[in-house]
């Protein structure tokens, strides 16, 4: 079966049509620090007001505890969603109370509003389906039709994700779309040679993507916070790194089939070594087997891959038809470990096929280097999303859209 999409619902006209968005973004002190994900609602958005359709968008952002949090209000996203639009945008102050409720009957043609946050709401995530069933039923009182285009929350069994797609007619928006597009073309017949970059902080995130990907690719480079294990199991001391000692047979025997099946698993040879984990830490180039052997001894945390490794990296990623990439080769935050995620990021520009970033942490970090979004392939809204469509799970919020 194949999903749904935004032609299968007919003439949208006068309707009132629920979008589920994720915009989910990241905020400080109020100030939305980027807006890359109100940005990917856009095309389906322009869409819908096209269609002179009533649109009632909807999101969670952040993780408000089930009750109305002032701090994780969508308020200043409606107001960035308004001028990108470049339209008026209303603001409901509840998600499915009289608030919403008026808000929604005042839409006209083409008109947008934003409810409150779903998550203000214990039925969103409740673990009880009867709940999330219950919650659903309300929203479902809002519109005639849903649009599920929150790609980042389709892997989440959600009231607005899930139930609401079964009691209304759905169908998957442009983003979603998008996203399986180009994922599909990661798991379908990708262009050798494929090439898989992993990076973050700690392989037991990891270990799915990893073993399912091992028999699909020619390549995987490991940087990151996850590196240490993986040196620790070759036998190399790790000193204070990162170091997950319940994965190190894991590791090993993602090496040993590595080996077996001929994919190349491109290693560390040098490693950033920091005397403490902080930003202005003193710090030095260490080999892959001496990080013991700086200055800081058995103290020293690494903290970023060294320069040897950022450039072979490269020359591997640059050398590639397809290139997945998902977790920051350092502690990226700090600016002394950025290196190597900024190395990386460059060569993943440079290449002569498709090149994918995905993972919150991971789009964050390209954009704070300052790198456009049209510099890659595509960047994925969605982070444990793409992870697990990447494992080759079924992700419950595109079976209810017809998807298998
Ligand atoms: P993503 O969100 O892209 O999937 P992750 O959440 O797995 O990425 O990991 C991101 C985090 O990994 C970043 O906050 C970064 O600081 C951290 N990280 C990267 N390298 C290291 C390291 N050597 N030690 C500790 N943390 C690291
Ligand atoms: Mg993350």
């Amino acid at each position: 079966m194949t999903l749904r999409t935004l032609d299968t619902l007919g003439s949208l006209e006068g309707k009132r049509v629920i979008v589920r968005c994720d915009l989910n973004v990241p905020l400080r002190d109020g100030i939305i620090t980027d807006d890359g994900r109100v940005r990917a609602s856009l095309p389906t958005l322009n869409a819908l007001i096209n269609a002179g359709a009533r649109v009632v968008v909807c999101s969670h952002l952040g993780r408000p505890d089930g009750a109305p949090d002032p701090q994780y209000s969508l308020e200043p996203v409606a107001q960035r969603l308004s001028e990108l639009l470049g339209a008026p945008v209303a603001f409901a102050r509840d998600t499915v109370g009289e608030s919403a409720t008026e808000a929604v009957a005042s839409l006209e043609d083409g008109g947008v509003v934003v409810i409150e946050n779903l998550r203000f709401n214990p039925g969103e995530t409740s673990k009880d389906a009867a709940e999330r069933g219950a919650f659903a039923a309300e929203l479902a009182k809002l519109g005639d039709v849903l649009v599920s285009d929150g790609f980042g929350v389709v892997h989440r069994k959600q009231a607005s994700v899930y139930e609401l797609a079964e009691l209304l007619p759905s169908a998957a928006g442009l983003l979603i779309a998008t996203e399986l597009d180009v994922l599909d073309r990661l798991t379908e017949n990708p262009e050798r040679p494929y090439a898989v970059v992993l990076g973050g902080s700690k392989v037991s995130d990891k270990l799915g993507v990893i073993s399912h990907l091992l028999p699909r690719v020619d390549r995987i480079l490991v940087g990151g916070g996850m590196l240490f294990t993986f040196l620790k199991a070759q036998g190399h001391a790790v000193a204070s790194s990162l170091l997950e000692e319940d994965q190190l047979d894991t590791v090993r025997g993602y090496i040993a089939e590595a080996a077996e099946r001929g994919v190349e698993l491109v290693l560390p040879t040098d490693v950033v070594v920091a005397a403490s984990f902080s930003a202005d830490a003193d710090h030095e180039v260490a080999a892959a087997d001496a990080i013991e052997q700086t200055a800081f001894g058995a103290s020293g945390i690494g903290l970023d891959i060294g320069p040897e490794t950022a450039a072979r990296f490269a020359e591997v990623i640059r050398g590639s038809k397809t290139v997945f990439w998902n977790g920051p080769m350092g502690v990226f935050e700090f600016p002394a470990f950025a290196a190597g995620t900024k190395t990386v990021a460059q060569a993943l520009t440079e290449v002569d096929g498709l090149s994918v970033v995905g993972g919150g942490d991971s789009a964050a970090a390209v954009r704070q280097l300052g790198f456009s979004d049209d510099r890659f392939g595509h960047i994925s809204t969605g982070g444990g999303a793409s992870l697990e469509f990447l494992e080759g799970k079924k992700l419950p919020g595109l079976e209810v859209l017809g998807w298998a």
